[in-house]
């Protein structure tokens, strides 16, 4: 039984005592911030509204999958049909191959592409294609990036060095994660060391193009092209993790804003339009290896489920519409111009880091290019910054290593109020400090 007069606060007590923390994914109980997460009654455009009523302005918008806000219309109407026909088949329908056809136009360096259900199992069906594909082991990733849950991802990044990947996470092996090197952000050179060192046993190196997972960390001028010719040099394959920057920052994501083209991408969050879907895709003769065109097993019950892909092609399909980026551009640079001329008004060290409609506000003085200076940034102003913000109705990230994601929906009106409770916020930090 439910009712939606009791607050957060005592949601919160019930939801522990049935779910590990209270919540299903762990930055969602505010740890990093304090405090009791607000339960979310619904959402409806730029807005969400908790159960006690009241209304934020959402830059959270489900960690990216909501770039057309909170229930378009286009999606809705697009699932009342779908669900009509039924939810599921187990079994080929038409909607797959139009959501596939899409992503293969719309994506630069995606031949073939298979759904999945969330990043977490694109990433890990990219890497074992990649060592499959290479008959290599080693995979090599960066510091500060997150590519979902999968046991080769976590590993604890050491001092900033180059070091060997010791498991991050209990439960891990450390066979699973043996085979992972682990290299500073925007460091081609540690990069060319490790190659130098492991190049012929290194199957992919996967990153993200515009780090997004210890705040927003754009890559340096050449720095993915760095990669991509040490890759190429070794006989390494390169992932593109897209999972947040795919159709949010061009329709053909990261890849197409720097005129990159990767052997393999991994798609999410946009991809399924808020329902759960993933996709890894890429170079045919890679991608011709998947179970079961090629011998490297992967599959899914519920993958390219009619539901999901209704709500996919619907966000896509409207992504296609004229425009739209540079709207996404000019209101998040009013954010991001807004949000630092407040700061400065208030003495409060700050910087945006920011491509397109992905930004992160960082309490620093100095620029933040890894995520040793991601660590480096005042956290308990961001807390301070965070609580204001969500008491004058702006629900921010509840955590100082991630993204604001502004929506189609979010007009002038609403970065301009935000900006207003910017104001108040950097005064509040000014003054705690
Ligand atoms: C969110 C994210 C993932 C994981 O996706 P899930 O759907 O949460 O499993 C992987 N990579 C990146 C870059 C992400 O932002």
């Amino acid at each position: 039984m439910t009712t939606t007069t009791r607050p957060s606060t005592e949601l919160f007590e019930e939801a522990k005592r049935y779910i590990p923390g209270g919540v299903n994914s762990p930055v969602r109980s505010f740890s990093s911030v304090g405090g009791t997460p607000r339960f979310i009654e619904r959402g409806d455009g730029p807005y969400i509204f908790d159960v006690e009523g009241r209304r934020y302005i959402d830059y959270v918008c489900s960690w990216g999958p909501l770039i057309l806000g909170h229930r378009p219309r286009e999606v809705l109407a697009a699932l009342s049909e779908a669900m009509e026909r039924g939810t599921t088949f187990g079994a080929a329908t038409r909607a797959e191959t139009d959501l596939a056809r899409l992503v293969v136009e719309l994506v630069p360096g995606i031949e073939l592409v298979r759904m999945v259900n969330s990043g977490t199992e694109a990433t890990m069906s990219a890497v074992r294609l990649a060592r499959g594909f290479t008959g290599r082991q080693k995979i090599i990733k960066f510091t500060g990036c997150y590519h979902g849950h999968a046991d080769p991802f976590l590993v604890e990044a050491g001092s900033g060095m180059a070091t060997l990947g010791l498991p991050g996470s209990p439960g891990v092996p450390e066979t699973a994660t043996s085979a992972t090197l682990v290299c500073p952000y925007n460091d081609a050179a540690t990069l060319e060391s490790i190659f130098e060192t492991h190049g012929p046993e290194v199957a992919a190196v996967i990153l993200e193009p515009i780090a997004a997972n210890m705040g927003v960390v754009p890559p340096e001028p050449g720095f993915l092209q760095s990669v991509a010719k040490l890759c190429r040099q070794a006989g390494a394959l390169v992932i593109f993790d897209e999972v947040i920057t795919g159709f949010r920052v061009a329709l053909g994501g990261a890849q197409e804003l720097y005129g990159l083209t990767p052997d393999l991408t991994c798609l999410g969050k946009i991809i399924g339009g808020g329902l759960p879907v993933g996709a890894y895709g890429g170079r045919r003769d890679v991608m011709e290896m998947v179970s079961p065109a090629g011998p490297v097993y992967q599959a899914g019950t519920l993958s390219g489920n009619p539901l999901a892909m209704a709500a996919g092609l619907a966000t896509l399909r409207a992504l296609k519409a004229p425009g739209l980026y540079d709207t996404l551009e000019r209101r998040s640079r009013r954010l991001a111009e807004g949000l630092a001329e407040r700061a400065r008004a208030n003495g409060v060290p700050f910087r945006v880091n920011r491509v397109g409609s992905l930004l992160t506000p960082f309490f620093s003085l100095r620029p933040v290019r890894s995520y040793e200076d991601a660590k480096n940034c005042d956290r308990d102003a961001y807390r301070v910054f965070f609580w204001t913000m969500l008491e004058r109705g702006v629900y921010l990230a509840p955590s100082p290593f991630e993204a604001m994601f502004v929506s189609l929906a979010h007009r002038d009106e609403d970065i301009d109020e935000t900006i207003e409770s910017a104001g108040a916020a950097f005064a509040a930090v000014a003054e705690a400090n």
